[in-house]
């Protein structure tokens, strides 16, 4: 018989490899099922906006349930690490933000890495560079959530109807766009490619 994975190794099975910034969104996820007392989502009910694109991400859509593909994951990649989650039942939303992880360290690992890249690191760097990364990998999957992330109630202003994304057909090439992506062309919604090609010519 195998052992069930924990949730933290159903995350790296998913990514792939290990890094802080899985970590980051596992920590984050936790948090926001905490402040919102759910559950991991299985039918929209539970909606997540990531305001990044980075590791994190990936595990948000394993530990959350909220997912790219079923619609209630949204990227707006504003290069933060700032997550809203809300309840649709209950409209209510949380705000979470990530604390920086403390700096001397960072800074450290940030000068070795720059050494490693540009083939300057001896063996030792390399060893102390792995080794901080687990260190603060092990130290970020145990502290507590309130030294991590910032949880803010948010308000609720999400769409109420079940489709996050509904479609429109591009009236230049019949195909369906989300709505948020779509353009206006002559007063007809356009997807991008064929609003650009429309604005060049
Ligand atoms: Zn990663
Ligand atoms: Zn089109």
């Amino acid at each position: 018989m195998c052992m069930e994975k924990t949730p933290w190794e159903r995350a790296v099975e998913f990514h792939g490899h290990v890094c802080l910034g899985l970590a980051m969104g596992y920590r984050v996820a936790e948090a926001a099922m905490g402040a919102l007392a759910c559950k991991r989502d299985v039918d929209e009910q539970l909606i997540a906006i990531a305001e990044n694109d980075s590791c994190a991400v990936d595990a948000i859509q394993v530990i959350t349930g909220c997912t790219v593909g079923k619609g209630n994951l949204i990227l707006r990649d504003y290069g933060k690490q700032a997550y809203t989650f809300a309840l649709r039942d209950q409209k209510k939303a949380v705000r979470i933000t990530v604390k920086r992880p403390e700096g001397a360290k960072q800074e450290e690992i940030m000068a070795l890495r720059e050494k490693i890249t540009a083939g300057a690191a001896a063996e030792e760097d390399k060893t102390r560079f792995r080794e901080m990364n687990e260190g603060m990998l092990r130290e970020y999957l145990a502290r507590p959530l309130d030294e991590l992330c910032e949880v803010k109630d948010a308000a609720y202003d999400l769409p109420e109807k079940a489709r996050i994304f509904p479609s429109v057909t591009c009236s230049c090439c019949g195909e369906k766009v989300m709505e948020p992506r779509a353009r206006l062309k002559d007063g007809q919604p356009a997807c991008i490619p064929c609003s650009e090609h429309y604005n060049r010519s």
